[in-house]
C-alpha cells in the first residue's frame, strides 16, 4: 500500500491540471469542479497511508469540524452571498498554509534555504487569511462597506509589512524561533490594514488576489516541506498551489481589466470613499407600466436582455428564460448581453441563465454585443445598474473608462429595478434619464413574471 503512496499523488495532480482545463469552458466547468473535488479528497485520504503519521485523533476531529462546517454552509449559502463564502473559504485556505509553515518553523529543523520558504509562505498565508476575513465582514455587511482610511494609511501599512520581513530575516538570522509570534502578527495585522481601506465593490477582485497568494503559499510550504521528506505530498502542494496562483493572478487582472482600473487602484485607490455628485445627469426618470412594456417586446423583432446583480437578488432566471420562449415563439430574436463584472462574481450571469436552461449561444460577451445594441428594438435591462452606466464615458466620473454595455444605443431601453437604489458603486445612472428610456419598477422576478403573462395574452 504504501508504495502506492507517491503514484496516487501524482495521479491527483494530473486530475487537478485536467480539471481546470474543463474549468474553463462552462460545458465542461462543471465536470471540472466535481474532478478536482475528488482529486482532493483523494489526496487526503492517501495521507493517512504514509507512514509515521501521528495525532490522528486531532487530524481527524479537525477533518470532520470542518467538512461537516463547509458542507453545510455550501448547501445552505444564497446565491447572491457567494463571494463572501469564496472570501471565507479561501481564508482559511490561507490559514493552513500559514499554519503549515508555522509548524515547520516552530520545529526549525530544515536547512536555512528551507525555512526562509517557510517564512515566505508563513508570510504570505497570514496576509491572505487576515484579509479575506476583512473582505467576509464587508460582504457580509457585519462591518462598513465603504473604505476604511485614515491620515498616513500607507505608510503605517510599508511600516508594518517591512517589521514582518525584517523579523524574517532575523529569525533566519538568529537560527531560532525566538521573534516568530511577534512575526505572525504584523504578518495579520498587514493583510488586515491593507483589505479596510478596499471597498466594498472592489472586494472580488480582492478576493481573487488573496486567492492567488494562498496557492502561492502553499506552494512555498510545498517546497519547504521538501527536506522533510515529504516527497510526491510536497509536489502535489507545489504544483496544485501553483495552478491556484496562476489561475487567480489571471482573474484578478481580467476582472480589473474589465472595470478599467489598474490592480494598483484596486488596492490602493480607495474607491467608493467619495460620493458621486451625479453631475451630467439631465432629465427625469419616466416609468412603464407591463403591459405596455409587453406590447414593445412582443411587436419587436430584435431583443436583448442585459442582467445584472438585482437578476440574483430577485433570483429572476427561470422567470427570465420563460420569457425568452414565449417571446420567440412570437417570432422574436432574444439574446444576452453579459458583461464580464455583471453581478457580484466572475461568470455570475452565466452559471444562473445555465442552471434555467438559456442556451450557450444566445450568451453574447461585451465585445461581440456592443455593436449590435444600435439595430435591437428593445434592450431589458435586468437588475443591472453599474454595466450599463453611460456615465463610464463622461469625464471626472468615478465610472470613468470603465467598458460598459452600450444599451443606450438601443432604440428602446426599458430597466427593471425595484426602486431608486444605486448601483454597488453608488453612482447616479445617466441611461435611466435618457428619452429612450421606461423604468418598469417592481423585484424582477415579479416583474419578468407580469410581462410573461401579458405577453401571452397578445
Ligand atoms: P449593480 O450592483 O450595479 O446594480 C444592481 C441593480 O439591481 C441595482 O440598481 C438595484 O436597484 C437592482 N436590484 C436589486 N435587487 C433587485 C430586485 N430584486 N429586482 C430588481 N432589481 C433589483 O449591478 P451590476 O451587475 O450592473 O454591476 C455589478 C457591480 O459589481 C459593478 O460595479 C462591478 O464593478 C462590481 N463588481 C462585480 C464583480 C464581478 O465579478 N461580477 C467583481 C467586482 C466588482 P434597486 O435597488 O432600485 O432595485
Amino acid at each position: 500500500m504504501i508504495d502506492l503512496v507517491d503514484p496516487i499523488y501524482v495521479l491527483t495532480i494530473v486530475f487537478f491540471v485536467v480539471a481546470l482545463q474543463q474549468m474553463s469552458d462552462p460545458k465542461t466547468a462543471r465536470r471540472g469542479i466535481v474532478a478536482a473535488g475528488a482529486a482532493m479528497l483523494v489526496a487526503v485520504l492517501v495521507t493517512f497511508l504514509v507512514p509515521g503519521l501521528g495525532n490522528l485523533l486531532l487530524i481527524l476531529g479537525g477533518a470532520a469540524i470542518g467538512g461537516v462546517l463547509g458542507y453545510v454552509a455550501a448547501k445552505r449559502v444564497k446565491m447572491t452571498d457567494m463571494p463572501q463564502m469564496v472570501a471565507i473559504f479561501n481564508g482559511m485556505g490561507g490559514g493552513a498554509a500559514a499554519g503549515i509553515a508555522a509548524v515547520e518553523l516552530v520545529a526549525f529543523t530544515d536547512a536555512p534555504s528551507y525555512l526562509g520558504l517557510a517564512l515566505a509562505g508563513a508570510l504570505i498565508g497570514s496576509i491572505s487569511f487576515a484579509g479575506s476575513v476583512i473582505a467576509f465582514l464587508k460582504l457580509q455587511g457585519w462591518m462598513t462597506a465603504r473604505p476604511v482610511t485614515f491620515p498616513g494609511q500607507q505608510p503605517v501599512n510599508l511600516v508594518v509589512l517591512a517589521g514582518a520581513i525584517g523579523l524574517a530575516g532575523l529569525t533566519l538570522y538568529l537560527a531560532a524561533p525566538t521573534w516568530l509570534a511577534v512575526f505572525f502578527l504584523l504578518a495579520l495585522g498587514y493583510g488586515l490594514l491593507m483589505t479596510l481601506p478596499i471597498g466594498g465593490a472592489d472586494m472580488p477582485v480582492v478576493i481573487s488576489m488573496y486567492n492567488a497568494l494562498t496557492g502561492v503559499a502553499v506552494a512555498l510550504d510545498g517546497v519547504a516541506l521538501v527536506d522533510s521528506g515529504a516527497g510526491a505530498a510536497a509536489a502535489a502542494m507545489i504544483i496544485a498551489g501553483t495552478l491556484v496562483g496562476a489561475a487567480g493572478t489571471i482573474l484578478t487582472v481580467v476582472m480589473a481589466r474589465a472595470m478599467n482600473r489598474s490592480i494598483g487602484n484596486v488596492l490602493f485607490g480607495a474607491f467608493g470613499a467619495t460620493v458621486d455628485s451625479g453631475a451630467g445627469v439631465t432629465g427625469s426618470m419616466r416609468s412603464i407600466e407591463p403591459d405596455d412594456a409587453a406590447v414593445m417586446l412582443a411587436y419587436a423583432s430584435r431583443v436583448i436582455i442585459t442582467p445584472g446583480y438585482g437578476l440574483a437578488v430577485a433570483q429572476a432566471q427561470h422567470k427570465v428564460k420563460e420569457l425568452m420562449d414565449v417571446l420567440e415563439a412570437k417570432g422574436v430574436s432574444v439574446r444576452f448581453g453579459i458583461h464580464p463584472v455583471a453581478g457580484r462574481m466572475p461568470g455570475h450571469m452565466n452559471v444562473l441563465l445555465a442552471e434555467s436552461g438559456v442556451p450557450y449561444d444566445r450568451l453574447l460577451d461585451r465585445d461581440e454585443v456592443n455593436p449590435e445594441f444600435a439595430h435591437a428594438d428593445v434592450v431589458l435591462v435586468i437588475g443591472a445598474n453599474d454595466v450599463v452606466n453611460p456615465a463610464a464615458r463622461r469625464v471626472g466620473s468615478p465610472l470613468q473608462g470603465m467598458p460598459i454595455l452600450d444599451v443606450d444605443q438601443a432604440k428602446n431601453v426599458i430597466v427593471l429595478k425595484r426602486g431608486q437604489g444605486k448601483g454597488f458603486a453608488g453612482i447616479e445612472n445617466d441611461l435611466f434619464y435618457k428619452d429612450n428610456t421606461r423604468m418598469l419598477y417592481g423585484d424582477a422576478q415579479d416583474s419578468v413574471a407580469k410581462l410573461v403573462q401579458a405577453i401571452k395574452k397578445l
